[in-house]
């Protein structure tokens, strides 16, 4: 059996963008669970900056990217429910999806439904397994009613337009935050009842203002650093604070004696934490399918980039310049 060869992307150690390098390399064949997969199109995401910069330091060398979609070639031993020539689509942890072609757990990759194309497929996966979880399954006790307001941060962003749509669709009220006017804008004509621009206005003082002095039932927070205070000040009583990334830099220690005046709840989860074996995954992209499939929830893919211009994405998505998902095309 030939061993298929592949473009990639890796790094050998930490920083900025420069540090993404171009490789060719041997794919192998896949051994027993495992798959042989050629992209047709690839998933950018935060957190792939922060494995990039260090900040999720990974053993090196790394081939960076957790997310694509693109067709099985081969099939390893005891794989039951992919077979070559499937269209499929993955979240995937450890990453490895900055290339042509993969072998990879089978676990972790789900058949793509028809209506859904390849582009579509690979901006959607991380990104919306994530909004699936953060608005489904983060709050266990009575769960989020119709009506609720929440508080969603960054919300013009890959992830956040995806939250914004399933919100609406869920009855909540998502309260949006975004960088600029007309991330504002795309917010609300995505499903956001409210939106702020937090460079320009103070957001904690808009919420209290939106909510009649009530505050949210849960806050959404990627941005981390800048927006730690200002949203543990927006929540309600025995609120949630859902602290799931660091854009802006990681929360400091934090006080629990902040908590009690208002009894509030952390929690700091991982979509993988969730997405947790092949039944867990299966179930949230088959919610996921559905609410893309149906129209609820569009994905917009805002920005291409070939394989070989992943610094420049790397650069646009750091610098804030980027609204929706980013994929790297082949
Ligand atoms: P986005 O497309 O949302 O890009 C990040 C956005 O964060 C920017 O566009 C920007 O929007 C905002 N931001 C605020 N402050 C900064 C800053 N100082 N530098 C850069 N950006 C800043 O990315 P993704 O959709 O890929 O991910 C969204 C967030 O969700 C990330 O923090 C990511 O790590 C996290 N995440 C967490 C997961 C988990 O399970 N824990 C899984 C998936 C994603 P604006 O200009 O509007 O402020």
């Amino acid at each position: 059996m030939t061993t298929a060869t592949s473009k990639a992307i890796q790094i050998t150690h930490h920083g900025d963008p420069e540090v993404l390098q171009l490789v060719q390399r041997d794919v192998g064949q896949p051994g027993a669970g495992e798959i042989l997969l050629r992209h047709h199109a690839i998933g950018l995401n935060f957190i792939d900056v922060y494995q990039r910069s260090g900040l999720y330091a990974l053993p090196l060398p790394l081939q960076l990217g957790m997310e694509g979609a693109g067709v099985v070639e081969a099939v390893g031993d005891g794989v039951t429910h992919l077979q070559v020539g499937d269209r499929v689509v993955y979240a995937s942890n450890p990453p490895g999806s900055y290339c042509e072609r993969r072998v990879m757990p089978a676990a972790q990759v789900c058949r793509l439904p028809d209506s859904i194309s390849f582009e579509t497929g690979a901006a959607m996966m991380l990104k919306g397994l994530t909004a699936q979880y953060l608005l489904k399954q983060c709050l266990p006790a009575q769960g989020l009613q119709p009506g609720d307001h929440v508080l969603f941060h960054a919300a013009a962003g890959g992830v956040g337009l995806i939250a914004c749509q399933w919100a609406r669709a869920l009855g909540l009220q998502l309260i949006a935050t975004a960088g600029s006017d007309e991330k504002c804008q795309l917010a609300l004509a995505n499903g956001a009842s409210h939106a702020i621009n937090y460079r320009s206005q103070d957001f904690a003082a808009e919420v209290q203002s939106i909510t009649g002095g009530q505050g949210v039932k849960v806050v959404y927070d990627s941005v981390g650093k800048d927006t730690w205070e200002g949203s543990l000040a927006c929540l309600r009583r025995f609120g949630l604070m859902v602290s799931f990334g660091n854009a802006s830099g990681p929360v400091p220690p934090i006080s629990l004696a902040a908590l009690a005046p208002k009894g509030l709840y952390v929690t700091r989860p991982s979509v993988f934490v969730y997405a947790h074996g092949r039944d867990a995954t299966q179930a949230m992209a088959d919610d996921l399918f559905e609410v893309v499939a149906s129209g609820k929830v569009q994905i917009h893919v805002a920005q291409r980039y070939a394989l070989e211009e992943v610094r420049a994405a790397h650069e646009a998505l750091e610098a804030r310049q980027t609204t929706g998902s980013t994929i790297l095309t082949l």
